[in-house]
């Protein structure tokens, strides 16, 4: 029989469209396996609400949100309440139950990029369905998603990163007289240039890069705009970025290193989107025992924050050839020209084989 495969994508999160390109990707390789897998696409609206049937056949197969559509069609798909799965969120789980037990889905393939997604909530609630799903579970998506969280598990294991300080919103925006203290404390303890950061984000979103104390103060206020946690790290100069895709479960493996470059400050939320803006290197010119140790790293990396089949780790290597971590992503971009699939190509992995690795690590008892 044909694997039911549940293909969950859109999302409440800032990367919704890439979400949606991701699944397209993946969809498409899922129909190509040679007749293993019955796909079932189910799109959560920007709002929260899940949707199967045409609506979600729509979305998927051209990649845009349903506001984008022409209304006609989607005044049509609105008439059609079969596809309609909750109204309200707090009804999900219910009704997906039993959607599930009707419809019968095996595996869930959860596309979700960022909050909402990337970050342990979905993954509790399928963990509460009792279904098995691709990728990490509640804590390793949950500490892959916390800035915060993911540094302490990475010094745990003692990989090499820049220095930083945890913040909270209150201390920026509470207290006036705190504030000065917190800005001085930065100043002191990491200067400028400085990256700051809500914990749990992605995609650059509320990131910025502060040079003087007037900068610092905005970004901080920033920042604490996406997020209660935030994190100031002390800036890299002009450093590399590379990234290393790993795959597994317990004993993951880790595919060759790629490079990233563009033009511009630092590698935020326009470079990354738009087309033409950034290139891809792969593999990457780096000394072979350079690039084993970005593996080596990726895989603990991987294994310190419980992370489960899949993520991309990223790296900074400073001009001196010094290597830090940066992140680790546990449902990275995944479309078809997205840098966790190339790398996998470049090691020997296509993209069809990838997407049913990862399934059939879903399956495997962890
Ligand atoms: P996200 O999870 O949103 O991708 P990152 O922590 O990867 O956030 O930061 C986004 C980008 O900001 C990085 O790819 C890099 O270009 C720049 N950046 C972040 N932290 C630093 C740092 N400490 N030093 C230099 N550049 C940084
Ligand atoms: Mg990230
Ligand atoms: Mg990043």
């Amino acid at each position: 029989a044909k694997l039911r495969v549940g293909l969950l994508f859109g999302g409440c999160s800032g990367e919704h469209e890439v979400s949606l390109r991701s699944a397209q990707a993946i969809a498409e390789a899922l129909q190509q396996s040679s007749g293993k897998y019955d796909l079932r696409p189910i799109y959560i609206h920007k709002d929260g609400r899940w949707q199967a049937g045409d609506l979600a056949e729509k979305v998927l197969a051209e990649a845009t949100p349903p506001a984008l559509m022409s209304a006609e069609s989607e005044a049509a798909s609105a008439t059609n309440p079969s596809g309609e799965l909750a109204t309200t969120q707090n009804k999900v789980l219910e009704r997906l139950r039993s959607s599930a037990s009707i419809e019968g889905v095996d595996v869930w393939f959860p596309v979700l990029h960022g909050p909402n997604g990337e970050d342990g909530t979905i993954q509790g609630m399928l963990k509460l369905m009792q279904a098995p799903f691709v990728g990490s579970g509640v804590l390793g998506s949950a500490m892959g998603m916390d800035k915060l969280a993911m540094k302490m598990a990475f010094a745990q294991v003692g990989l090499p990163q820049v220095k930083y300080l945890p913040v909270l919103r209150h201390e920026v925006w509470s207290n006036p007289c705190v504030f000065p203290k917190l800005c001085d404390r930065i100043e002191e303890e990491l200067g400028y240039p400085c990256f700051v950061k809500p914990a749990n984000l992605g995609s650059s979103v509320g990131i910025s890069k502060a040079s003087t104390r007037a900068e610092l103060e905005t970004a901080l206020d920033n920042a604490a705009s996406y997020d209660r946690r935030l994190i100031v790290e002390a800036g890299i100069s002009n450093p590399r970025e590379v990234e290393c895709a790993v795959l597994g479960n317990d004993q993951p493996k880790a595919s060759v290193v790629g490079e990233i470059s563009f033009q511009g400050d630092f590698y935020d939320y326009e470079t990354k989107y738009t087309e033409g803006m950034a290139d891809l290197t792969i593999p990457a010119d780096l000394p072979a025992e350079v690039a084993q140790s970005i593996q080596d790293m990726a895989v603990r990396a991987f294994l310190a924050v419980d992370a489960a089949g899949l993520s991309r780790v990223d790296f900074f290597v400073e001009s001196t050839g010094k290597v830090y971590i940066n992140e680790i992503n546990t449902m990275p971009g995944f479309t078809t020209t997205s840098m966790y699939p190339r790398l996998w190509a470049a090691s020997g992995v296509s993209f069809s084989e990838l997407v049913d690795r990862l399934v059939q690590l879903a399956l495997e008892e962890r």
